[in-house]
């Protein structure tokens, strides 16, 4: 499909009672609409669309999952134009896109939380469109994701949020990520821009994929210095803005440059911007990172 996406499944608009449950459990999305017929009353369907993606090489800070997912988001957004100019109505639609896909026999969820599905591993993107006047399919291709034995996830996360149980949401660095100010154990620790996708470069159910690199354009919008100067509209494009808003992407070079020792000056004008966690990361790098002369 030229827009990337690979795959479509065609669901029911159904409820989704357990992942609600689970999310209220935890604290962590239960905001998401899971009565999927009640957020959208028209819908015959949901046409849930598979945009998969290729991995960049491990220690990459460039985050290759919101690349795509940025781009799978505005394909989404142009496959709804698209259709309407078509005549078919359909609207785009937000809600736990792997719970449904599982609840209706649509891949398996890992250890790690993620929707697996072959051959793309958890390297996908999911979005969906609600879809009048057509009728969902059946499917069934649950897999097996996570062979007897396997904690390769669990030994690559660096919080600690994988056990045999599943994932500690509450744990996992991504979640810790929605808010601006990031806690001192997640500047330590964080391995990529906006994200962390450790569990998925370690999961053998991702290792046929082939490694991809970041474009130039990438290259030069992640540049660490650009994004610690306060330049960071070009990346926030690649990624997303409403990922990226209050100063995240710059707080975030701090923490990267300072772990490397790099740009002591630029960190310390930093100190003064507009945005309180790049105050913050910039405070946390002179302390932990430079001889502090505050
Ligand atoms: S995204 Fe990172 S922190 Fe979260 S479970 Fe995976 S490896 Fe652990
Ligand atoms: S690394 Fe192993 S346990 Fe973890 S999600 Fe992948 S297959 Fe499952």
């Amino acid at each position: 499909m030229e827009l990337g996406f690979a795959r479509v499944y065609f669901l029911p608009p159904g409820r989704l009672d357990t992942w609600c449950a689970r999310a209220k459990e935890s604290g962590f999305g239960a905001e998401l609409p899971y009565d999927i017929a009640a957020a959208y009353p028209r819908a015959g369907c949901v046409a849930l669309c598979i945009y998969p993606y290729l991995p960049y090489a491990d220690g990459e800070r460039i985050p290759a999952y919101y690349i795509n997912s940025n781009r799978a988001y505005r394909a989404a957004k142009a496959l709804v134009t698209q259709l309407n100019a078509e005549g078919i109505r359909c609207e785009y639609a937000f809600f736990p896109y792997r719970a449904l896909a599982y609840a209706c026999g649509v891949g398996d969820i890992g250890k790690n939380g993620l929707l697996h599905l072959t051959p793309y591993g958890s390297r996908i993107v999911l979005q969906a469109l609600a879809i009048e006047g057509l009728a969902p399919l059946a499917y069934d291709e649950t897999e097996r994701c996570c062979p007897p034995g396997c904690d390769a996830c669990a030994r690559a996360c660096p919080s600690g949020a994988i056990s045999d149980k599943g994932l500690d949401v509450a744990r996992c660095i991504r979640a810790q990520m929605e808010g601006a100010l990031r806690s001192d154990g997640v500047k330590r620790l964080l391995s990529c821009h906006v994200g962390c996708e450790r569990c998925m470069l370690a999961c053998p159910f991702n290792a046929a994929l082939p490694e991809n690199e970041p474009d130039a354009q990438a290259r030069e919008a992640f540049e660490l210095r650009r994004l610690i100067l306060g330049d960071a509209s070009a990346a926030r494009k690649l990624v997303g803005r409403n990922m990226t808003s209050s100063g995240k992407l710059i707080a975030e070079a701090i923490v990267f440059a300072a772990r490397q020792g790099l740009y002591e000056d630029e960190i310390r004008a930093a100190l003064s911007s507009p945005f309180e966690a790049v105050r913050d990361a910039a405070a946390w790098a002179l302390d932990n990172n430079f001889q502090n002369q505050l």
